[in-house]
């Protein structure tokens, strides 16, 4: 399965689960495990080890993929979470459309 409604750099809104209702912007995708890493959500904590930059070791608050299913792109135009269609211009290119209000996600 591919991630296809969602890209790096998007601002998107998770509309299940714990995060739910959260937005961020999207750092990575993880196409294979359909994963995305979204800015601010599933923030966890992870044990370092303790480095010559960091002797003591201790704790980095990190985001964790969540699954890709879970977020949505928040259109600008609308200001809701949308789900995407995707149009084919004359010039062949790609752009990602808001199936609500019609808007181009993609410049
Ligand atoms: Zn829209």
């Amino acid at each position: 399965m591919r991630v296809r409604h969602v890209k790096k750099g998007d601002t998107v809104v998770v509309v299940s689960g714990k995060y739910r209702g959260k937005t961020g912007r999207v750092i990575a995708v993880f196409p294979k495990r359909f994963r995305v890493l979204v800015e601010g959500v599933n923030v966890v904590k992870k044990a370092v080890r303790p480095s010559e930059e960091n002797p003591q070791g201790g704790f980095r608050e990190q985001e964790a993929p969540i699954h890709a299913a879970k977020v949505r792109v928040l259109c600008p135009q609308c200001g809701r979470p949308v789900r995407v269609k995707r149009k084919v211009l004359d010039d062949g290119t790609k752009v990602r459309i808001c199936n609500h209000c019609g808007a181009a996600l993609d410049s």
